[in-house]
């Protein structure tokens, strides 16, 4: 049954109970009223009527007549009184009133069953004897309401005792209310509340099954919606956990995660993220612009480009870039990407994750950093275990023994040992136990040994061992230098200490002790054989003051030695026993009285000395140019003559190549050849045409030769050479009027010669065409005749400058006569000839030629034909120039 019905119900019982208590009361008040009201108006009209019966028994009628109006009037309590005798009114309260209508039917004792509404009249009859004759009088009595009602306060007791019980009632009836309807409720609203749910007991039974069918449902639902509270709690829970532990391990892997909506290019970055960039959440929104901006300006280009070929391609992607933090300080990330797209394969949602390699970026670079140490180092460094495998060798270690670093890892330190004597594991075991025993003394061991290579050949090595353990395991670390050369470096040493005390005994260098006073103690041989004494002992017979050639060089020697304790290398003229001059470069040292030192003769050296000064004042002073470089051409000397030659002053030249002499008149293999020659030890020689400071060109006829030291290395170049500008300039000179005419300077008809030979040779190779055009002045005896010679030579140099302005500069123009001439056309066939012949028949006729006025000339013009001779070639132009003069002059005429 529902809650609602249950409560219909109550409120159908609440309600009936209500009424019943109320109409019960009701009636039983009225009924108490009733009764004890009318008892006892019973009783006051019993006695009244009793007592005016008596009175008038007493008094007679009439006398009592009066009397009884008057007391009757008196009283209240009724609405009227009337006193009938016999059936007749004698006394009334008001006459008027009396209703006789009920007269009859109402006899007092009936007085119970009447309602008191209305004005009910009563009667009461009562007998009294008048003269022993029974006289019946009758009461009639019209009650005053107020007269029942008054009564009522003598009733409070019963109306509150029945208002107790209502209020009982209703006590009862809300307790009730309350354990059947209200607590359960409320009980099931805190349990509700407290999530918990128990079986409800119930104060009256009769509800429990309502209420149990009720709550059974709603226990259901509410058990249903425990369990799922609980489960929703259980997710956030676990979710919340998860989410707790993502973030721990974001923070630890610092890895964020990211993902980029591109529809409306929002961005949402996990905490991590923030971090690893160094940005705070309410500060910075984050965009892609924002990330983009904390890229390192250098991997910017890196990074947008791997993110739009991603958003192109739809691809994942990876990129390893630079982050800049807000305060300057750099890290690196892993970015990793991927796209997701929608059903039209469009791009709409991006995500990834960014972690923080900083760490183990720079762990990478240290890493590499010291594995490229340690393979550059040269020594070998190894590490084993104890058995002798291989857990690291680096470059050195491998390469010097001539594996490859796998060979050498998959062999044991005990394959590389070695000595003639013992097996390689033996040698291994004995190392073992000297680097255990070394080991408790020190922090490492040092001992040496030999490891054999790939090749055989065997190296020595000193080793540096050290023990390393780590957790259970125990490995060897050894760093294994290579002293072969330390070994043939003692060798050497012993033998060079050898030599040295054989160089000693057979010294250049003479050694001497003596007294301050002159006394000679010992000298050696070298000593004995500078000052060519016969023996030391004869050397030592003589005090050493005969020694020096000048008493004041011995004076200041000895000053210089007592006061500074020591000289060095000072130059000391002597005598020899035959009193020879020498020269001697002296060193001593005096302790107390005496004197140590050592002599070296460098009389030779000297004079060679005076010889080079003598020498460079020599190429000072030649007038040809000197100049001296250094293996790379840099100069180091360059004399006098080659500063008035050149204009260039030492300062300019000394320090820089001979190049600023170059004036690029000579090609490149000019030079090269040079070089070759002298760097092959030859002399070079040749002519160069260098340029002076002031520009100008002169011609060097020089001599370049190396030189070399001891080792015969080269260690410079000499070279001498002569400004032959003159002589070359009259050569040229000399040529030059053995080539041209003198009076138009063209070329002459030997120089012809030897061109046409070249052009003959060349159209012989080349098979290109070759003409000829000869022409030759018409009437020039004319000119000569009527203006003189003069005018006549003006007139052909004239002629001259007319053709040469309109031919090539390959035309090999010759004056070929008095007042002929021939112009060879190299590359030109006979018909293009021909046009440049026509072209200067007219361009002379054209010209006044001052007081000679015009002029004209005929032309003979023929190509190379390949049966042609030199001769017969030119006698064909010949022919054609005849021709022309004997058709009329002033014309072209050519045989093709
Ligand atoms: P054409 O050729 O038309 O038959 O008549 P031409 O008068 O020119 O005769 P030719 O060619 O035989 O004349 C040659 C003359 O040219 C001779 C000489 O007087 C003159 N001559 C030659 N060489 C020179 C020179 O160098 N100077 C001067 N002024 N005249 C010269
Ligand atoms: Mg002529
Ligand atoms: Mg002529």
């Amino acid at each position: 049954m529902s809650l609602k019905r249950v409560n219909l119900l109550f409120v159908l019982v609440l309600g009936i109970v209500m009424y019943g208590g109320f109409f019960y009361t009701y009636s039983a008040t009225n009924k108490y009223f009733e009764n004890e009201s009318l008892q006892r108006m019973k009783k006051d009209i019993l006695e009244l009527g009793y007592s005016i019966a008596t009175l008038i028994e007493n008094n007679g009628v009439e006398s009592s007549k009066k009397l009884l109006q008057k007391s009757l009037q008196a009283n209240k309590e009724y609405k009227t009184l009337s006193i009938a005798i016999d059936d007749k009114i004698v006394v009334s309260t008001d006459i008027n009133k009396i209703n006789t209508d009920y007269y009859a039917d109402s006899h007092l004792d009936t007085l119970y069953d009447y309602e008191l509404e209305g004005h009910k009249v009563f009667y009461k009859e009562f007998a009294y004897f008048d003269k022993g004759k029974r006289v019946y009088l009758n009461l009639i009595i019209d009650l005053n309401d107020d007269y029942i009602k008054s009564d009522n306060k003598e009733l409070p007791s019963f109306v509150i005792t029945i208002l107790i019980y209502f209020i009982i009632l209703m006590a009862v009836f809300l307790i009730a209310l309350y354990y059947i309807n209200i607590l359960p409720i409320l009980r099931l609203s805190k349990y509700v509340k407290r999530n918990e749910f128990y079986p409800i007991n119930f104060f009256i039974k009769d509800y429990a099954s309502l209420y149990n069918s009720f709550t059974s449902k709603y226990n259901e639902i509410a058990l249903l919606n425990k369990t799922l509270e609980d489960k929703v709690a259980n997710r956030t829970k676990l979710v919340s956990k998860t989410n707790i532990l993502f973030k721990e391990a974001q923070k630890l892997t610092k890895i964020g995660n990211w993902e980029w909506n591109l529809s409306d290019n929002t961005i949402v970055w996990s905490d991590e993220i923030y971090v690893i960039f160094g940005l705070q959440p309410q500060e910075f929104l984050a965009t892609y612009e924002t990330f983009i901006n904390t890229v390192h300006a250098e991997d910017k280009a890196l990074v947008q480009d791997a993110v739009s070929k991603a958003l192109q391609s739809g691809e994942e992607y990876s990129v390893k870039h630079r982050i800049v933090l807000p305060d300057g300080s750099e890290r690196v990330v892993y970015e990793k990407g991927k796209v997701e797209l929608d059903e039209n394969n469009k791009p709409i949602r991006m995500m990834g994750t960014v972690q923080d390699i900083t760490q183990s970026f720079k762990r990478e670079q240290e890493l590499e950093f010291q594995s490229r140490l340690l393979n550059s180092v040269t020594d070998s460094i190894l590490v084993h275990n104890i058995d002798g495998s291989f857990i690291y060798v680096n470059e050195s270690a491998y390469a010097t023994r001539g594996y490859t670093k796998d060979e050498l890892m998959s062999m044991k330190v005990q394959d590389l040992d070695y000595s003639d004597e013992k097996e390689g594991s033996e040698i291994y075991n004995e190392n073992i136990k000297k680097i255990k025993a070394q080991l408790e003394k020190n922090h490492h061991a040092v001992f040496e040994v030999s490891h054999k290579c790939k090749s055989g050949t065997s190296i020595p090595l000193e080793v540096t061992s050290r023990l390393m353990n780590e957790g259970n395991k125990t490995y060897i670390i050894s760093i294994a230098r290579d002293i072969s050369e330390r070994k043939i470096m003692d060798m050497s040493l012993k033998i060079s200490e050898k030599r040295y005390r054989t160089l000693v005994e057979n010294s250049q260098v003479g050694i001497f002790t003596s007294t301050i006073g002159g006394k000679i103690i010992y000298v050696n041989d070298a000593m004995v054989h500078i000052m060519d004494y016969e023996s030391a002992e004869d050397m030592c017979s003589y005090n050493s003051s005969r020694i020096y050639k000048y008493s004041n060089e011995r004076i200041e020697f000895l000053k210089e030695l007592t006061a500074k304790g020591k000289v060095e290398e000072i130059e000391i003229h002597v005598l020899t026993k035959n009193n020879d001059e020498k020269i001697v470069l002296l060193s001593a040292h005096i302790e107390g009285e005496i004197i140590s030192g050592i002599v070296m003769d460098i009389t030779e050296s000297k004079k060679s000395m005076q010889e080079i000064t003598k020498l460079s004042k020599a190429i000072e002073e030649i007038d040809d140019i000197i100049m001296i470089s250094d293996r790379t051409g840099v100069l180091t000397f360059v004399n006098d003559a080659y500063v008035v030659h050149t204009g260039f002053t030492r300062e300019e030249s000394i320090g820089k190549t001979a190049s600023i002499l170059k004036s690029g008149k000579h090609d490149k293999t000019f030079y090269t050849d040079m070089w070759k020659q002298i760097l092959s030890d030859k002399v070079f020689r040749g002519v160069f045409v260098n340029r002076k400071k002031d520009g100008e060109l002169y011609y060097e006829e020089k001599t370049i030769s190396a030189i070399k030291n001891e080792e015969d290395e080269i260690i410079s170049f000499v070279s001498t050479g002569k400004d032959i500008t003159q002589r070359i300039e009259m050569q040229q000179d000399l040529e030059k009027l053995a080539s041209t005419d003198q009076l138009t300077g063209i070329y002459n008809r030997h120089k012809f010669e030897e061109l046409f030979k070249l052009e003959l040779e060349r159209v012989a190779r080349y098979k290109n065409p070759l003409s000829i055009i000869l022409f030759d002045i018409d009437f020039f005896k004319k000119i000569n005749d009527t203006h003189g010679h003069d005018v006549g030579d003006t007139v052909l140099k004239s002629i001259v400058s007319v053709v040469i302005e309109n031919i090539r500069n390959i035309d090999i123009f010759v004056r070929w006569g008095g007042e002929e001439f021939l112009i060879l056309c190299p590359e030109t066939d006979s018909e293009n000839a021909v046009i440049l012949a026509q072209k200067l028949r007219i361009k002379i006729e054209s010209t006044t030629f001052g007081v000679a006025g015009n002029v004209t000339s005929s032309f003979g013009v023929t190509s190379y034909r390949e049966d042609d001779t030199e001769n017969s070639f030119i006698k064909r132009a010949d022919d054609c120039l005849y021709k022309a003069k004997h058709e009329g002059r002033n014309r072209v005429v050519a045989i093709l």
